[in-house]
């Protein structure tokens, strides 16, 4: 099951909001590593700078301190980002900062060593931006910004055509290459697992027939409302059962019923779309509102019944509804018992009506 669902998952190209959803679910997981990755990068500059400085024998001037707190800054600011657009351009200031403080602790050292040193620097940076969480272009862009400033042909004394020069290009081009390579695939296989997951998911807590929630997701939801406190007002827990609904099935077959299934799903979902709903199963659904007055309920039931018997269709139906105060300390089955009391006194009163649990 799992590979026909992934074979479907893999022929198809993901939409431009699906991407974005998944960019920023992307940073919202990975934001603590982010943040690890910023600190990381200014511990390791800082290491740098101090060896550059004191075995270097330059001194530590009011330079590094500037470049400190331009890191430092960003630093917070990343701690305070939430959204993933906001990263992408935060990653490119970064890496601007990043690498102009690099190079200028490279420009320190002896001739010699530096364009090695400002291929390493690059090298780390680059693998670094590979796996955080950003989009193509803020990748792409932070690739040409690491290049630019750490070019090891710039004020370097390597010239593009000796052997050292074209080592260097070969050892950039193999950088560029591989770093690209996993960027792209690390991300595609994050991809297709944030929709296998959210397929999945979706399959495991939605009605197929109804589309709307099933009994799953109602006992999740409506468990984690009835658990939430203070609760300050009211809860109550409607059950509803269509009447008649095997005469449906005998009279117009199965396929009318499931019809007359959706139908009263869709009754639901616009008349009490501020609630959770659910089929429960069956021709069986339930509704939790939170937060109601008595009043208000007996207001929306009416309504409910309202809707479902005045429909204009062929297929005509009305429904019963059972209601119980969710009282304190009740769990969620124990009120949907009472619920389900309720319901069966609305079906031995005339059914088409609603009724409240004594
Ligand atoms: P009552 O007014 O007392 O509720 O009578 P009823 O005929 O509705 O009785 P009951 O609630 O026991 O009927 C349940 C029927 O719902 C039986 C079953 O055939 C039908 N049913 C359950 N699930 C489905 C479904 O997915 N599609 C269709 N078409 N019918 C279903
Ligand atoms: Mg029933
Ligand atoms: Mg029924």
């Amino acid at each position: 099951m799992y590979k026909t669902i992934e074979d479907e998952v893999l022929k198809k190209t993901a939409p431009a909001e699906l991407w974005s959803e998944f960019i920023q679910h992307e940073f919202e997981r990975l934001h603590r590593f982010c943040l690890l990755i910023y600190l990381a990068s200014i511990s390791v500059w800082i290491v740098f700078d101090l060896i550059v400085s004191f075995l270097g024998g330059q001194g530590f001037t009011w330079r590094s301190m500037v470049f400190l707190t331009v890191f430092s800054i960003q630093a917070v600011i990343l701690l305070f980002t939430r959204k993933a657009v906001h990263f992408d351009i935060l990653n490119i200031l970064f890496i601007v900062a990043m690498t102009i403080g690099v190079r200028l602790l490279i420009d320190g050292l002896p001739a010699s060593f530096q364009p090695a040193w400002l291929v390493l620097g690059a090298s780390s940076m680059l693998y670094s931006i590979s796996v955080l969480p950003i989009s193509r272009w803020s990748f792409y862009t932070s690739q040409g910004v690491i290049w630019l400033v750490l070019n090891p042909f710039f004020g370097t004394e390597v010239g593009l055509f000796e052997l050292k020069g074209v080592m260097t290009i070969a050892y950039a081009v193999f950088l560029c290459g591989l770093t690209i390579y996993t960027f792209l695939k690390l991300r595609e296989a994050k991809l297709y697992n944030y929709i296998m997951s959210k397929l999945l998911l979706d399959q495991a807590y939605n009605d197929t027939l109804t589309e709307i929630p099933n009994r799953r997701s109602f006992m999740t939801r409506a468990g984690k409302t009835l658990q939430a406190v203070p609760r300050e007002h009211d809860h109550y827990l409607a059950m509803i059962d269509i009447d008649n609904f095997k005469k449906v099935n005998d009279v117009y077959g199965h396929d009318i019923g499931d019809e007359v299934l959706k139908r009263i799903a869709a009754d639901i979902k616009t008349v009490m779309s501020r609630f959770e709903y659910a089929r429960l199963g069956g021709e069986e659904f339930a509704i939790y509102l939170a937060g109601v007055r008595r009043e208000d309920v007996e207001a929306l039931a009416g309504e409910l019944c309202r809707v479902v018997r005045e429909q204009p269709t062929r297929h005509p139906v009305t429904i019963s509804i059972g209601v119980a105060r969710v009282a304190d300390g009740d769990t969620l089955n124990q009120a949907l018992i009472k619920a389900d009391e309720a319901l069966y006194e609305s079906k031995h009163t005339g059914k088409d009506r609603y009724t409240f649990h004594q």
